[in-house]
């Protein structure tokens, strides 16, 4: 293989994505993608009958939920496949593990899976998380059934300590009035501002409602704002013939997006 040293992130992101021949129609899938313009979350509603809670999946691509976290560090990563090549190892986190363990590091390293966690990204990865002496943060990482890539050395970028142990936050907002919901746990999507009710306890309708025409969210006649006026409300969640999902305060539609609104 030619040197890699060249790749960007996303470039390095993008070839493990697309992963080895193993996985052909998802290989064949990924290859026809422009990750670039996919959108950087989806919220997917699962079936559901009139009046039952609202079921529904949000998705987060992982090839931007990578990109906006991780640097591609060429150097580490060649020093990484080196220590495999001179102790006889492959390219997976058992030898990931020893060689981060031969570095010298400021916290002990450890492993993340996201397989059995409530997650919401879109693949399952694995990652052994460092610190080094100069506090930088570090990450081997694989995508899970990308085997032949193995895994790759970034660094967590500065601002991203926390944000890369966050695959299960992420937001569901309305696109045309300020409604969103947030979610810490991948389960439980709290309303914004704290009132209302959980997002996935509202029940669903197959039938378009009547909503509050714009001038009655947005503007009282009364010349004093009340500080109790309530958020209105219609209290179900309609999902069209397109499996869209719309605000229960407006009627615009539901859109996921990776990060905690608000
Ligand atoms: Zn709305």
């Amino acid at each position: 293989m030619s040197s890699t040293t060249t790749e960007t992130t996303a470039e390095v992101i993008v070839r493990m994505l697309k992963g080895d021949g193993r996985y052909w129609s998802t290989r064949q899938r990924n290859k026809e993608q422009n990750f670039e313009s996919e959108p950087e979350a989806i919220l997917i509603v699962d079936w559901t009958y009139e009046g039952e809670e609202f079921g529904f999946e949000v998705v987060i691509h992982l090839y931007h939920w990578l990109k906006d976290r991780l640097e591609y560090n060429p150097d580490l990563d060649e020093r990484y496949r080196a220590y495999c090549e001179e102790e006889g190892l492959g390219f997976d986190l058992q030898s990931a593990s020893s060689f981060v363990d031969a570095q010298e590091h400021l916290s002990e390293p450890f492993v993340v899976s996201t397989l059995y966690q409530k997650d919401l990204l879109s693949q399952t990865i694995f990652f052994i998380y460092w610190a080094d002496e100069e506090r930088n943060a570090h990450v081997i990482l694989e995508i899970a059934g990308r085997d032949s890539i193995g895994p790759v050395a970034f660094d967590v970028k500065d601002d991203s300590t926390d944000a890369i142990f966050d695959n299960r936050c992420a937001s569901v907002a309305c696109e045309k009035c300020s409604r969103h919901w947030g979610t810490l746990d991948g389960e439980h999507w709290v309303p914004g501002g704290g009132s209302g009710k959980e997002l996935q306890q509202y029940l669903v309708t197959e039938t378009e409602r009547e909503y509050p025409v714009p001038d009655a969210i947005g503007q009282l006649t009364l010349p004093i704002d009340l500080p109790e006026r309530p958020i209105p409300d219609i209290g179900v969640i309609w999902v069209d013939e397109d499996d869209k999902a719309h605000c229960p305060g407006c009627g615009g539609v539901l859109e996921a997006s990776p990060w905690p609104a608000g």
